[in-house]
């Protein structure tokens, strides 16, 4: 299968690469690591006239903490998300996402940007993130703006993303305290295949020992876009971790979501892992509550 053609723009600055896409809007298209973009080009699914590349703009790739802060380029890679000490310790659950994610030659071009410019209900990086809370920066050749993940997946491949813009960075406040976050997904085969569905719940105590004062769980695969589970959320708010709150926010999460039947598994049974996945992050974020206390 040959590619389109199509006009290569390798910038080396930011301010650079949104000159380039707002001269070119529509036509053009970001290429990050190529893993997703360069499938969807040679099936012909995407054409795009200039294909602007990101790999040589260095302020892109770099990821650090700053107190309870934590900056990640939008082109740091799944294999550094995967690698990396300091996300291990300040968003485990991200971690988990990246180490699922893929193969290892995958890993190694595939960007936490590109990952989350897919907009793939399947994709392994958002749901973790959108349970952190995380905000992403769009830049554009006249400023910039913070957009929550949370509003920022519009439908299938559909994203707050204008057609100038170039997502920068991605924000996580960690400063919440008595929090843990888990995250579990699943899919036929252990690597390699897209997710039957995918789950990541966080939950944030008022005191070490005491009750659920903030809960957010994320469904992906059952929904056009990833799903907050928020009948699952209410449950949880004000309660006491155990493991039959979890269980019941699990049978809610369950009605929260609107899975399909397709050749990867039935609407009923992904229904049924929402439920199982749901409990199980939410025990392992608790276990993240308890170890840091
Ligand atoms: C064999 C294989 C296995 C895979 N396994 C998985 C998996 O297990 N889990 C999973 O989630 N995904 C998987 N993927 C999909 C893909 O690898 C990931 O989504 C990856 O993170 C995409 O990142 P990228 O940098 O390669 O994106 P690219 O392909 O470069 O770009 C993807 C999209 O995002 C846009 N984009 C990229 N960067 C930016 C930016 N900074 N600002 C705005 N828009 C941007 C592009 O224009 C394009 O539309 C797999 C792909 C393949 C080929």
């Amino acid at each position: 299968m040959l590619l389109p053609k199509f006009d290569f723009h390798e910038p080396s600055t930011i301010a650079e690469a949104c000159q380039i896409m707002a001269e070119y809007g529509q036509k053009a298209r970001l290429i990050a690591g190529g893993t997703d973009l360069m499938v969807n080009m040679k099936k012909k699914v995407l054409s795009p006239e200039h294909l602007v590349s990101l790999a040589r703009i260095d302020e892109l790739k770099n990821a650090d903490s700053s107190g309870d802060v934590v900056k990640i380029g939008a082109c740091f890679t799944v294999a550094e998300l995967a690698e990396s000490e300091m996300i291990r310790n300040k968003l485990g659950a991200l971690n988990t996402g990246a180490r699922a994610l893929g193969s290892p030659l995958i890993r190694n071009l595939a960007t936490i940007g590109g990952n989350i410019g897919t907009a793939r209900p399947a994709a392994d990086l958002p749901p973790s993130l959108m349970v952190y809370d995380a905000k992403v920066v769009l830049k554009n050749s006249s400023g910039e703006r913070s957009v929550s993940l949370n509003d920022f997946f519009k439908g299938p491949g559909l994203t707050e993303i204008q057609p100038d813009e170039i997502l920068t960075e991605i924000i996580v406040d960690r400063s919440l305290p008595h929090s843990g976050a888990g995250y579990i997904n699943l899919g036929i085969r252990k690597a390699q295949d897209c997710n039957l569905v995918n789950v990541a719940s966080f939950i944030a105590l008022d005191a070490p020992d005491g009750v659920i004062q903030t809960a957010r769980v994320v469904m992906g695969c059952v929904g056009p876009v990833h799903l907050r589970a928020t009948s699952a959320e209410k449950i949880l708010i004000g309660e006491k971790p155990s493991d039959s709150l979890f269980a019941k926010a699990g049978d809610a999460a369950m009605g929260d979501c609107t899975p399909i039947d397709d050749f990867r598994g039935s609407a009923k049974y992904k229904k049924a892992m929402v439920g199982v996945l749901t409990k199980r992050t939410l025990g392992i974020a608790y276990k993240e509550v308890t170890n840091d206390a």
